[in-house]
């Protein structure tokens, strides 16, 4: 299913009823007197028009204040009200940057809806991790690990052929093991040992790859090897189907090869070096995961490439074209880009691919660790790859993307070059949790993004990512990032919106939950251990490393955030008091319950007292259902912030139904910000959608939200007192 985030608005009531929170239905129905309603809908639209010419959001003013004078003064009177609290007490709408940040990732993703197919959704470990998972396995037969292979491949780009002969080192995993299974594009011709000898082989088909059972005269141990020679020959299909639909080779005037195409695998994840001769025709150039350390002319106007790999990796790709090549150091490792030199827009953007792939690099460096692969590549593909790919040492860029210049390009290029981290160098070997991969790839370029664009930018993706995720992953279709469900679905919309955008989410969650500083010191011991080496962490992996640089047990935050599905849903009640000494206090009651029923949440939450001398953060922890915190004051509360930093993935909403601004009044305020709201829709290119203003969950801020406001105009928390 394609993703189509961009154009969907006839879809966008069908999805948002269905995930609305039960008991919000429309409250259209409720009248409001003619005169009433005229009257309302006359302010509301002067002031919408006035937001929209000034756009200046106001924040703090009290009902009175705006009241009075937007009634007495008229537009003037207000703009000028609003200049001088407007930016003291904290903007809370969709400001710039979230405007402009939502509006990027808009375009990035109906970009590679329109032009590519879905975005990167799968390697070619996550399909083999699957079959692993789904293969049954015989008492004996064992896992392998492919950790060298030395071959010549004949490629022919007009037959769309390959003919391969490898010698492959397997290293054997588990005790005990006399059969172990090999996955491939190309049928197997032959498989025997070096010496020329005879080895027991079967060939089966498995979801239309083949799949080798190799099962050798004698029983291995874990840890032993053994060398195959193995023949394949043919013509691959290229395209995987069904969630994941991406090609993993094409011919053309680009030929590009995924490894796994022609160089059979084993279900386990490999880690290999490589020594590969590629005969090709003559005049191409090659773009691989390994270095190309030699190119000589044989026979019938062909050349055979060398490419060598002596950094081991779990996959490694091609890109075969008469490619121009350009390049920048980066100390003593080359970055580099294979492009298409007829292509104009491509070539334009070169220089400026270079210099990002630079500073992504440079950041990610300092911020986890060294890039640890001799060079790092950039190949242009061609569209219909459906994807672009992060594969070791060389990414794959389709045309389209590569051809987009800006922001959306950067970040593309900042997603990909992620992987090089999670999960090229630092490998995890978790079956059932890809946002280990994805969504730290994904976390990574957004935080990248934000040395770019502004610390704002980082914050305003993770509430964009929120509310898509919110809105658009029913209760049903949701999966906790590390379940056995996650290995499993087949919406690559909802494998989007989850297993990339509430694991990027997720990763800034706990990052803020245990500081910055923890979190980057945990993801450097991952690095210092693990990186570029036969070793593997998983979900628990990564639990030990962030309680161990934190001090903290983080049992519940897991199991809340990444092994359960959904968010938590915060409903605030604000009220005043006056206390016997005069001074005055105010209440915030906060009552939780999760989005699913199974799961729940314990989290510190801060809470923004905004008063009219300026803005006191508090922090509490929210561990129950229904909690009340009293705060003293020192001067009249204008509204609560709640979350004001925006570290969690929720949802909130006030108790007094029509306080969107969590002042315990249903004033002129909210009237401001719904009508600032109103029109605004999650999709589409209004810039000004609020979730807190879309009282009845339905993606669109509308007149049945504007109605809660006018319908609770003047009402108080407090029975009426204000
Ligand atoms: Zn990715």
């Amino acid at each position: 299913m394609p993703i189509t985030l961009a154009r969907r608005g006839s879809r966008v009531k069908v999805v948002g009823a269905k995930v609305g929170p039960a008991g919000r239905a429309s409250r259209s129905g409720q009248q409001v007197g003619p005169a009433g309603r005229e009257r309302r809908f006359r302010l509301w639209r002067s002031i919408t028009s006035f937001l929209r010419e000034t756009d200046t959001i106001p924040a703090g003013l009290s009902l009175e204040t705006i009241l009075n004078r937007f009634v007495g003064g008229g537009l003037v009177v207000l703009a000028s009200a609003l200049s001088l609290v407007g930016s003291a007490s904290g903007i809370e709408l969709s400001g710039t940057v979230d405007a402009l940040a939502a509006r990027d990732v808009k375009a990035r993703l109906g970009f590679e809806t329109g032009m590519v197919r879905p975005m990167e959704l799968a390697r070619m470990q996550e399909l083999r991790r699957r079959l692993a998972v789904m293969s049954a396995k015989a008492a004996t037969e064992g896992l392998v690990r492919i950790v060298h292979m030395d071959g010549d491949v004949a490629i022919d780009p007009v037959a769309n052929s390959l003919d391969v002969v490898v010698r492959q080192t397997v290293s054997f995993l588990e005790d005990g093991t006399n059969s172990f299974s090999l996955l491939s594009f190309l049928p197997f011709l032959a498989i025997e040992h070096p010496d020329g000898s005879p080895i027991e082989w079967t060939s089966g088909d498995f979801q239309g790859y083949y799949m080798a059972k190799v099962s050798p005269a004698t029983i291995a141990a874990k840890g032993d090897r053994m060398d195959l020679v193995l023949r394949l020959s043919g013509v691959p299909d290229c395209s995987i189907q069904g969630a994941i639909s991406v090609n993993l080779c094409a011919w053309g005037d680009v030929n590009y090869l995924a490894g796994d195409v022609f160089l059979p695998g084993g279900m386990a994840r490999d880690f290999a070096t490589a020594d590969l001769r590629l005969t090709l025709p003559a005049g191409l150039s090659v773009a691989a995961t390994g270095v190309t350390v030699s190119v000589s002319p044989v026979q019938d106007g062909k050349e055979i490439h060398r490419i060598v790999q002596d950094f081991p990796t779990d996959s490694r790709s091609f890109g075969i074209a008469s490619y121009v090549q350009a390049i920048i150091p980066r100390g003593v490792d080359p970055i580099r880009t294979f492009t298409m030199g007829s292509d104009s827009r491509v070539q334009a953007g070169v220089p400026e691919v270079l210099g990002d792939m630079k500073s992504v690099l440079d950041y990610y460096s300092e911020r986890i660790g060294a890039f640890l692969f001799p060079k790092m590549d950039a190949c242009q593909v061609t569209n219909d790859a459906g994807a672009a790919f992060g594969w070791p040492a060389l990414l794959w860029i389709p045309d389209g993307m590569f051809r987009h210049g800006g922001s959306q390009r950067t970040a593309l290029f900042a997603h990909e070059l992620g992987h090089q981290w999670f999960p090229d160098m630092i490998q995890n070997n978790d079956a059932f949790a890809a946002w280990l991969s994805e969504g730290f790839a994904e976390y990574l370029s957004t935080e990248y993004m934000g040395t770019v664009e502004g610390p704002d930018y980082p914050t305003a993706i993770y509430n964009y990512y929120g509310d898509l995720y919110r809105y658009f992953v029913s209760d049903v279709s949701d999966y906790g990032l590390s379940s056995v469900a996650s290995a499993s679905v087949s919406d690559s919309q909802v494998y989007q919106l989850v297993t990339y955008y509430k694991g990027a989410i997720v990763c800034h969650v706990i990052e803020k939950y245990v500081g910055t500083d923890v979190w980057n010191q945990a993801l450097k011991a991952m690095h210092a251990d693990l990186a570029g080496k036969e070793a593997y962490y998983d979900t628990d992996g990564l639990k030990a490393y962030l309680e161990a640089a934190s001090g903290k047990d983080l049992t519940d935050l897991f199991t809340s955030w990444v092994q359960k599905k959904g968010y938590p849903i915060y409903t605030v009640d604000v009220t005043r008091q006056t206390k016997e000494s005069g001074g005055l206090q105010a209440t915030v009651r906060i009552r939780q319950t999760p989005s699913n029923k199974y799961n729940s949440f314990k989290m510190p939450v801060q809470l923004g007292l905004v008063t009219e001398k300026g803005e006191i953060v508090h922090e509490v922890m929210v561990d129950k259902a229904d909690q009340s915190f009293a705060f003293d004051l020192d001067s009249r509360l204008a509204r609560v912030r709640f979350d004001p930093a925006r570290n969690l993935l929720k949802r909130v909403g006030p108790g007094l139904s029509g306080d969107m601004d969590l002042s315990g009044e249903v004033d002129g305020i909210d009237l401001v910000y719904v009508a600032w709201s109103l029109g605004g829709s999650l999709f589409g290119n209004a810039q000004n959608f609020q979730s807190s203003a879309d009282f009845d969950a339905n993606a669109i801020v509308d007149e049945v939200d504007l109605s809660y406001v006018t319908d609770a105009f003047g009402k108080t928390s407090n029975g009426g007192v204000p």
